[in-house]
């Protein structure tokens, strides 16, 4: 039996985590009504605790794993103009499929209308999201003023610039920064082997985070969403399991459904955490062992995880014609332009952690005149939504990461065809 239970992957471990702890969490929403038992001893005591120690101990990881992996892998790059290739493929190909996910939201809308009919004053109407950051700021913001502070408080952007200069710099100098070099090389093994360690807790903590979620689910406040929950997901699911499996065959004719195979409980994982940045590590180790090079994957994971969110996208696209409809709004072909546009620079102000899509969906609505008052009508039930576009965004970025590897040619398509499941970690 013992012999039995360890010859279980983790992948089907986070699986079976997952699983079980929305059966409890649902079990203790509609089925145990001691709220001492139930809220203050379990959801609010142990799942939390459980839930959030493994976000945390993750978390832990995000900053110096990024880092030396990004300064290791550009600086084991030979040829410099080889990174300028592989940030353009990798920039390119996020935007793309983001203004394609957002014009797929739209459609949907255009064809379902979630918003139509809908009893405004029924739903009520506050909002207290808001966002300041402009578009410009973001930019610039991508340069750090301090590469410590960016450090230290997990700035993405300025963190992966900073790690790829130093990179370049250290493939420069070569010889001269040879000790250098060895401290990120032996400080990217540490981090890596941390990883594994604390992802062998990944199916616990999922436990705890989906029964936390599942306990206090409210499916009252769903029913008169229905619609805008369903074009999300139909949204979602097109361009999981539509758009992805058409580019990975377009671009590199490997199989889809063998990388679903292997890549389901990254997937999993991210979809019971609700967090791309915290995925970060089991993305990068899922892909190492699909075959893709860390010198690949060490940049253009963390730049997905930051800049690309199509899941992320699908839903604002979906917002902007749920509340152009619900308050009666016309929107002609240059506001859904707009839209495209400014939904594809909030995916990249967008950072992977929950919730913040619907931060930045004001900047969206903004952009075309729509009340931002509306965000507050699907603010409360964003959480499960958050779990599926957060699952939607990391495919994104593997699925680039495996095209930029392939075309690069340090692919190793043995490694992807062989026939097992994630299992290292
Ligand atoms: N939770 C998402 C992610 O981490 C971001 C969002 O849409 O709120 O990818």
């Amino acid at each position: 039996m013992l012999a039995k239970l360890k010859r279980i992957s983790l992948g089907n471990w986070i699986l079976i985590g997952m699983l079980l702890g929305a059966f409890v969490g649902l079990f203790l929403n509609f089925y145990v009504s001691n709220t001492f038992i139930k809220n203050v001893i379990l959801v609010d005591n142990v799942f939390y605790l459980g839930g959030n120690l493994f976000i945390k101990l993750l978390k832990m990881l995000v900053v110096p794993l990024v880092f030396c992996s990004i300064v290791v892998g550009v600086s084991s790059i030979s040829d410099i103009r080889k990174i300028g290739t592989i940030g353009g493929r990798t920039i390119f190909i996020y935007l793309i499929t983001t203004a394609l996910a957002v014009t797929i939201a739209l459609g949907i809308g255009i064809l379902i209308k979630p918003g139509l009919g809908l009893n405004m004053a029924g739903l009520g109407q506050a909002s207290n999201v808001t966002m300041n950051q402009t578009m410009t700021d973001t930019l610039l913001n991508i340069v750090p003023d301090n590469p410590f502070t960016s450090l230290a408080n997990g700035d993405m952007l300025p963190l992966i610039l900073f790690g790829i200069l130093v990179g370049i710099i250290l493939a420069k100098l070569k010889q001269e920064t040879q000790l250098i070099n060895d401290i990120f090389t032996q400080g990217n093994k540490i981090m890596m082997e941390m990883t594994s360690i604390v992802m062998k807790f990944a199916p616990i903590g999922v436990f705890c985070l989906m029964a936390r979620t599942f306990a206090g689910l409210g499916f009252e406040g769903m029913l008169p969403l229905g619609k805008y929950i369903l074009c999300v997901l139909i949204g979602l699911a097109i361009q999981a399991f539509v758009v992805y499996p058409s580019l990975l065959v377009l671009f590199t004719r490997l199989n889809p459904i063998h990388f679903f195979k292997r890549f389901i409980s990254v997937m999993f994982f991210a979809f019971s955490s609700s967090t791309s940045n915290a995925t970060i590590p089991l993305n990068m180790e899922s892909l190492e062992e699909m075959g893709v090079s860390r010198e690949v994957s060490s940049f253009t994971i963390p730049l997905g995880a930051t800049i690309n969110m199509d899941g992320t996208a699908i839903m604002q696209g979906v917002a902007v014609m749920f509340a152009a409809q619900a308050y009666g709004i016309d929107l002609g072909t240059s506001a859904l332009l707009t839209v495209i546009f400014t939904a594809v620079l909030a995916s990249i102000g967008t950072a992977g952690v929950p919730s913040v899509g619907l931060v930045t969906l004001t900047m969206v609505f903004n952009s075309v005149g729509l009340p931002v008052a509306a965000i507050g009508i699907i603010f409360g039930i964003d959480h499960i939504l958050d779990m599926f576009r957060t699952a939607v965004n990391v495919t994104g970025d593997a699925i680039c990461t495996l095209i930029v590897s392939f075309k690069n040619k340090s692919l190793d398509v043995d490694l992807f065809n062989e026939k097992k499941p994630f299992k290292k970690t």
